[in-house]
């Protein structure tokens, strides 16, 4: 009988082609937030035509779910795809190749169990939209969508290979400060000056900074900053994000935050209107839980099926993104994946990278490891009992 590695590793080699042109087809078609109506058709078209069960517009217009199911019980691997892009510099942050590892993954578990017909299990195939900023994930863990999978892959690609990124939880927010337009020759002390309480307000972040622990990030820019050197500001609005580790620590900081945008605006006598993303709530985007069973397997096979480049790099916050509130509700990772050029995402530099050879090369090996990782979740009872073990563990941890 042959390898699980073997029996994986054909399943996504037979379809390198066709993986590379559903890849590429997206990249050259790059659509913002919940706007994914081409790579939503594209992809669900593609895994229907391979085997899959698909929903589509699975709870949101640009989301999918594509299940194949063998026998009945057993357990539901959740791999996902994400394909918006970024204004203006198209696939930036490469997710026309996680869109290609979500499939690939797929196809590589099907044939697993294909191969093992006595195995009972499924493998479901989720397409999230709106990774950037727009919150596709958060919209479907409040709609119970992973309620049926045991567990959650995904992978990022990146200029390197890091296992478990660093992912802060963070929120997005804005600011509103009136005051009254005049002359600003003529009368400037007729005006209330907006400009004034935003300057006052990035000064004030800045100073703030200093008293901030060295993960916590807020970082802001002046939106609206008034229209004319001779008319006193009556209007002008920025735009923050606040970032910490956890969830918590990003309500405490949200505090500060907002008492410094208050502050600039009674200085100056301005009214202020102040929103976050997630009002409801400290954070929009959770920090990642990266379950610890789940990424060291996923190293071995990853190694297993080797990689054209497999220095791995130290730990740390990257970024964020809405994995982390998929984590809090099932065992999940997302290892970070260099596509074999040294360039970081959101660049133009990046879009180039994220369509040539050597990415889909590293795409499908990464695709292989999470399929291999999914075997051994259907496969292992004990390992299972650990990751579960873990997540479980994790999650208490954020909850003190
Ligand atoms: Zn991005
Ligand atoms: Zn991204």
């Amino acid at each position: 009988m042959s390898r699980p590695v073997d029996i994986i590793s054909k399943a996504v080699e037979d379809k390198a082609d066709s993986l590379q042109e559903l890849s590429g087809k997206i990249w050259s078609h790059p659509e913002l937030c919940y706007e994914e109506k081409f790579a939503h058709d594209t992809l669900t078209e593609f895994l229907e035509k391979n085997g899959f069960e698909v929903e589509r517009k699975y709870k949101v217009d640009t989301a999918f779910k594509a299940v194949f199911r063998q026998g009945s019980g057993g357990a539901n691997i959740g791999l996902i795809c994400e394909y918006d892009a970024l204004p203006d510099i198209g696939h930036a942050c490469g997710h026309n190749l996680i869109a290609e590892s979500g499939a690939a993954a797929g196809l590589g578990l099907k044939a697993m169990l294909q191969a093992n017909t006595s195995v009972p299990g499924t493998v479901t195939v989720f397409g999230t939209p709106a990774e950037e900023g727009g919150g596709g994930k958060v919209v479907l863990v409040d709609a119970g969508a992973f309620e049926e999978v045991d567990i959650c892959l995904m992978a990022h690609p990146g200029a390197m290979n890091m296992l478990a990124p660093g992912m802060l939880s963070t929120n997005h927010g804005s600011a509103v400060f009136t005051g009254r337009a005049a002359h600003a020759a003529a009368a400037p002390w007729a005006g209330v000056n907006a400009l004034d309480a935003a300057v006052n307000a990035y000064t004030s972040l800045s100073m703030l900074r200093q008293q901030l622990h060295p993960d916590w990030r807020v970082h802001a820019i002046i939106t609206e900053g008034g229209t004319k050197p001779n008319i006193i500001p009556e209007r002008t609005t920025m735009k923050f994000y606040v970032r910490c580790p956890t969830d918590k620590e990003v309500g405490v900081l949200k505090e500060k935050v907002t008492a410094v945008m208050k502050a600039a605006a009674l200085s100056t006598g301005c009214d202020i209107e102040i929103k976050y993303q997630a009002e409801d709530r400290a954070a929009y985007y959770s920090n990642l839980l990266t379950n610890r069973p789940l990424i060291e397997r996923y190293c071995t096979h990853w190694l297993s099926f080797g990689p054209a480049n497999p220095a791995l790099e130290d730990d740390r916050f990257v970024a964020s993104s809405d994995i982390g509130n998929v984590s809090y509700v099932v065992p999940a990772f997302q290892p970070a994946f260099s596509v074999g050029s040294y360039v970081h995402v959101h660049t133009r530099q990046f879009t180039g990278a994220a369509n040539k050879p050597e990415a889909h090369t590293a795409t499908r090996c990464v695709s292989k490891a999470m399929a291999a990782v999914g075997w051994d979740v259907l496969t292992d009872g004990d390992f299972r009992k650990r990751v579960k073990e873990s997540f479980k563990q994790q999650v208490a941890s954020m909850c003190v």
